[in-house]
């Protein structure tokens, strides 16, 4: 597994893949050609069918700022290695003096056409498993968060005091804001409505919702976020993690160590499956972002790491084959919502393991092979492109 740094990264929204990886790989072919009079981006796949929604043409313009560059959508073509495709060329005067096929495989990552999708490659961990995780953290008798200082060093603490820091602006700037989201679909932000809610009749639901909006219609509003794995699914942590500790008055380095521990899941989960929702659906965000949620939860609530990775699991059972059909190709409808629902299911699951204990048969393990499995065989129009579901039936 790589640093759970992979996992946990500022930017603008809406989306990780479709606006954050598109931005970081236009800045590196820019640098890279600065000689260049012009570019162009030519986007396949997923990026092509819902990159309008996403604002991906917008963001690649945005970071080529004064450069000209052309952004074309080719509906056609898709690339087996991954739907995310993006090639870019750039031209001094009439010549073409340099193009890259890049791809953006999620969470804001990039890979090379064909480089090796060696999901063990930049590890910094010994396991790339939970269960071996187990069997380690059990012998040396250490929690979660101890295993991931172990392998990440001091420096992660820093780091995501700084996501902390975020994560906590970006709630508060989405609780004060009112208004429409852009785009079209003339979705109203709810959050602030939510929140004075909570402030007249104090109960956890309201402010678990008001959160969760908060940080979502930010991310719909192309502001700047965390990823918690992904931008779409970016309220579900926050919301669990802010709404615990506002209501348990517990302080920040607790909050860091449960980030700790929502990391490493959501780190075992991009090391073995993806989540990216144009890979496998929405189960690998939504659902991923709940398992993240869940786990960390049940960290702050004293849990075992066998009652955390039972956590984990329910979380992500339970979203299994969960489809990924955003309408118009916005990150409104359903994911607003949906990180609303994810984020109470997170509060759910970790009642549930304190009525039941750690006992159970499938394992995380085996739930993000299930995950994965399930997301590959799902039809294209279920993966990011706004052909098939919700998209389809809004519109008729
Ligand atoms: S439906 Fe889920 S996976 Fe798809 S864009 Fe929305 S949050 Fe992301």
């Amino acid at each position: 597994m790589e640093s759970i740094k992979e996992i946990f990264k500022i930017g603008y929204g809406p989306s990780s893949s479709h606006t954050m990886g598109p931005a970081i790989a236009s800045k590196k072919f820019l640098d890279k050609n600065p000689q260049a009079t012009h570019f162009k981006c030519i986007l396949y796949g997923s990026l092509a069918q819902t990159g309008k929604g996403h604002l991906t043409d917008y963001i690649i313009k945005k970071t080529f700022g004064d450069k000209k560059v052309e952004v074309v959508f080719d509906y056609n073509k898709v690339y087996e290695y991954h739907p995310n495709g993006m090639h870019f060329f750039a031209y001094k005067d009439e010549s073409l003096v340099d193009d890259w096929l890049v791809f953006s495989v999620g969470g804001g990552s990039l890979k090379e056409h064909n480089e090796k999708r060696d999901r063990f490659y930049n590890t910094i961990y010994p396991h790339q498993k939970m269960n071996n995780i187990l069997d380690y953290t059990k012998k040396i008798n250490i929690s979660f968060d101890e295993y991931v200082l172990k392998y990440e060093g001091e420096s992660i603490i820093h780091y995501l005091y700084n996501i902390l820091h975020q994560m906590k602006k970006t709630v508060n700037n989405g609780l004060f804001t009112d208004g429409i989201l852009p785009g079209g679909l003339k979705v109203r932000r709810k959050a602030s409505k939510f929140y004075a809610k909570y402030m007249k009749n104090p109960c956890l639901e309201y402010l678990v919702y008001a959160y969760a909006l908060a940080s979502s219609e930010e991310n719909a509003s192309g502001h700047i976020i965390v990823t918690a794995p992904t931008c779409g699914s970016c309220g579900v942590v926050s919301a669990v993690l802010l709404s615990y500790q506002k209501l348990n008055q517990i302080d920040d380095e607790k909050l860091v160590k449960a980030l700790m521990v929502a990391g490493l899941i959501g780190n075992l989960v991009k090391t073995n499956a993806s989540i990216s929702g144009a890979e496998v659906g929405c189960q690998g965000e939504i659902g991923v972002a709940c398992s993240m949620a869940a786990a960390a939860l049940s960290y702050l609530t004293g849990k075992t790491n066998e009652e955390i990775e039972y956590a984990a699991e329910i979380a992500l059972e339970h979203h299994l084959g969960m489809t990924c059909d955003p309408v118009d190709g916005l990150v409104q409808i359903p994911c607003i919502e949906r990180n609303a629902v994810a984020s109470m299911q997170a509060y759910n699951i970790e009642k549930y393991i304190e009525l039941t204990g750690s006992s159970h048969s499938i394992t995380l393990d085996s739930v993000i092979s299930v995950m994965d499995e399930t997301g590959r065989d799902m039809h294209a129009k279920y993966r990011e492109t706004s052909t098939g579901g919700l998209a389809i039936h809004k519109k008729g």
